[in-house]
């Protein structure tokens, strides 16, 4: 990637809740590639997760403020969170890029997410409006990726970064399986977010 302005980390994802595999990437992600800061942007309503239960967009947005307090580098922004209707990564691209006009965005999220993104609204925008750090958990295939990207999209290549994050081991899915199980997640996310969702009962159903 060439560095011709600042570039700013834009951290999506439904953080179900946050984890260190998160916080890890994020942090790599930024040092990797030279952030000046990451933003977390929870997602509002995602459109791709209709037929499943996600928990209230509030309590996510919490979990994240609670989580990067201690990283002057980190923000999280409600601006998903605080729009009607679907969230739609290209209108959230839109917007950050109007409001950081010096600014290359970088969105970074899971790898496997990307898999998906030929079927995300208005595609083609969305891959000219930022670079994408794929962060990948050990052991994930991005060859069928890549190379349906080169078929539809050759131009957007050099946009594309990926990224391992051994630490992305950890997952959302199974703290949440955890806590409905009665298992530990202590050490598998920081403490005031293993509180929160004590404090608010959440995964229990
Ligand atoms: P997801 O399908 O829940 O997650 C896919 C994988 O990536 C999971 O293994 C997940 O692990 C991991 N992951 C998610 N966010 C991550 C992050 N920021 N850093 C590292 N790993 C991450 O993905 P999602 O959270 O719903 O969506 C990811 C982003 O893509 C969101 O910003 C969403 O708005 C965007 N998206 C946009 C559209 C659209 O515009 N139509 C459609 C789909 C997704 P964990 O479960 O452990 O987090």
């Amino acid at each position: 990637m060439t560095k011709e302005k600042g570039r700013l980390g834009i951290m999506g994802g439904t953080f179900d809740p946050l984890h260190y595999g998160h916080l890890v990437a994020a942090e790599m992600a930024r040092h990797e590639f030279d952030l000046e800061k990451v933003i977390f942007i929870p997602t509002g309503n995602p459109p791709h997760k209709e037929n499943q239960k996600v928990t209230p967009s509030q309590d996510r947005y919490e979990m994240v403020k609670r989580a990067i307090v201690n990283n002057p580098f980190f923000e999280v922004s409600p601006l998903e969170i605080d729009r009607e209707g679907y969230s739609y990564t290209v209108d959230t691209l839109r917007i950050l890029h109007k409001k950081y006009p010096e600014h290359q965005l970088c969105f970074i999220t899971g790898a496997d997410a990307f898999r998906e993104i030929f079927t995300w609204k208005d595609v083609h925008s969305v891959l000219s409006l930022s670079h994408f750090i794929g962060a990948s958990r050990p052991g994930f295939d991005t060859n069928e990726f890549l190379e349906e990207l080169e078929r539809k999209y050759p131009e957007f290549i050099p946009h594309m970064h990926l990224l391992d994050v051994p630490a992305l081991a950890i997952s959302s899915t199974d703290i949440r399986q955890r806590v409905k199980k009665g298992k530990p997640i202590r050490y598998l996310l920081p403490e005031s977010v293993r509180e929160y969702i004590i404090e608010k009962g959440l995964y229990l159903e």
